[in-house]
């Protein structure tokens, strides 16, 4: 038996200096180390060794199987290598080389800066605030005191009785008329929360808030605003229609809806055959919103709009479900 085990480490050392490719290779496996192989047959048979020799025989049996494998692997690394030349062994220089993987930008962040961009082309500047709010900014501020129904529209996560995450970035409209005078022309980027999830809600979604508050700032002067933004965003000239709403922050309030992007009025699914999308909700800043922060609603006017980024981005790229934006499955996020 012992005999059998040297011949054999012999001439599978033989075999494999003589190997030349990975089909060559396998074969080898197959025939030495396989579970059929000439290694495994001896193992089996190891019974019939007397019994004073068996551990000894063993063990030389193993050592040798082990030491084979080792080699065997080697060779394979070594062809793995050689194999990188073509057949003739020489090295194709003029194969492209292979690029590597670059990240990028998240749809959602680029729809964001792209909105940006286009407000601060307007002149409007940029706030950004606390995603931890209190309820003052998020609600009171806004003309929302406690018990006001409008509040059931938020879905709001508390974190306390007082403290939240916030619902809106419309929390920035107090924040920054407190500290600074009119003229003011801001956007306030950021992330919300509402306790919502379908295939249009996600609990954490991306918000612009954008106020404008000056002498004499009409409604006109906020359509003007809106129908320049959606020009450049959606980079064609789409009808923009005005509907009565209603925001507790916000006197005179609408919601803005776009031709569709799809069928351009001619009603299709996406519109529910309407030919309309809604895309935002507006309106003049609510005089008393304006005494909270110690303006006076006689000499100025103002108008805040609000939009989420998800949903023109839904638009911009004809995506019906919202969850696939944060799935991070890179052969959607890749598209973009
Ligand atoms: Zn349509």
């Amino acid at each position: 038996m012992e005999q059998e085990l040297q011949q054999l480490e012999k001439r599978a050392k033989e075999t494999l200096a003589t190997l030349q490719d990975n089909s060559q290779l396998e074969d080898f496996r197959i025939e030495y180390l396989g579970r059929k192989g000439k290694f495994s047959t001896i193992m089996r048979n190891l019974g019939n060794v007397a019994k004073e020799d068996r551990p000894r025989v063993g063990q030389l049996a193993n050592t040798i199987k082990q030491e084979i494998e080792s080699l065997f692997e080697e060779k394979k690394l070594n062809l793995d290598q050689t194999g990188a030349k073509g057949e003739t062994g020489d090295i194709d220089l003029t194969l492209p080389g292979r690029r590597p993987a670059l990240g990028r930008l998240h749809p959602v962040t680029q729809i964001m800066n792209e909105v940006c961009q286009v407000f601060e082309n307007m002149g409007f500047a940029i706030a950004e605030g606390p995603d931890v709010e209190t309820d003052h900014y998020n609600f009171a501020a806004l003309n929302i005191p406690e018990h006001h129904p409008a509040r059931d529209m938020h879905d709001t996560f508390y974190i306390s009785e007082s403290i939240l995450l916030r619902t809106h970035t419309s929390n920035m409209q107090a924040r920054i008329m407190e500290k600074q005078d009119p003229p003011l022309r801001v956007i306030a980027p950021g992330k919300v929360y509402r306790c919502d999830s379908d295939i249009t809600h996600t609990p954490m979604f991306h918000q612009v808030e954008g106020f404008l508050v000056d002498k004499k700032v009409s409604f006109a002067d906020l359509k003007g605003v809106l129908t320049v933004f959606t020009q450049k965003v959606f980079e064609e000239d789409l009808a923009l229609r005005f509907r009565p709403s209603f925001f507790p922050f916000t006197e005179p309030s609408a919601e803005v809806d776009i031709a569709c992007v799809i069928c351009k009025g001619e009603g299709c699914r996406v519109c529910k055959y309407t030919g309309w999308l809604e895309i935002l909700g507006c309106g003049m800043i609510d005089p008393e919103v304006f005494k909270m922060v110690g303006y006076d609603p006689e000499e100025y006017s103002g108008f805040a709009f609000g939009l989420g980024v998800e949903r023109i981005a839904m638009l911009k790229y004809g995506i019906d479900d919202i969850r696939l934006y944060y799935e991070n499955d890179l052969r959607f996020l890749s598209q973009f």
